[in-house]
């Protein structure tokens, strides 16, 4: 189960439509009591995909490692990865799937039209997607 902070989802949704129609991304700063994902903070990573940023995100390790460190300062952890599909809905792809890691959440945003239509949190379970209830704090 991920529990996430009011502001921090804001500010994902805010910049999904932002970057619309290119995919955005980030990581999801929080802590991690067995199964529950709590997060506080959400940290913007550019996407770094070359070619394909309306429909891939890459976040390269760099980005990946400062975000680590700010997570670090505050206590904290880096918990989840969240991403925007531009025109598609909130599910992972076979693309995701692929890039995958256990012990994460994975919150993908349904962008239509510039505006976020709907957004569901993942995570991957024996090699499988499954959808995690989303609960709001703050
Ligand atoms: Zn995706």
């Amino acid at each position: 189960m991920l529990r996430i902070k009011g502001s921090a989802l804001q500010r994902i949704i805010a910049q999904a439509e932002r970057d619309y129609p290119h995919e955005t991304c980030g990581l999801l700063l929080g802590k991690m009591e067995d199964t529950l994902r709590t997060v506080f903070g959400a940290y913007e990573t550019p996407n770094a995909n070359p070619d394909r940023k309306h429909d891939r995100y890459e976040i390269t390790p760099e980005d990946y490692m400062k975000a680590e460190k700010k997570a670090r300062d505050f206590g904290l952890d880096v918990v989840g990865v969240y991403h925007s599909h531009p025109d598609h809905p909130d599910r992972p792809s076979q693309f995701d799937l692929e890039r995958a890691f256990e012990g994460l959440s994975y919150i993908i945003l349904s962008v239509s039209k510039g505006k976020v239509v709907s957004y569901r949190s993942w995570e991957l379970v024996e090699g499988k997607f499954v959808e995690e209830e989303i609960l709001l704090f703050g």
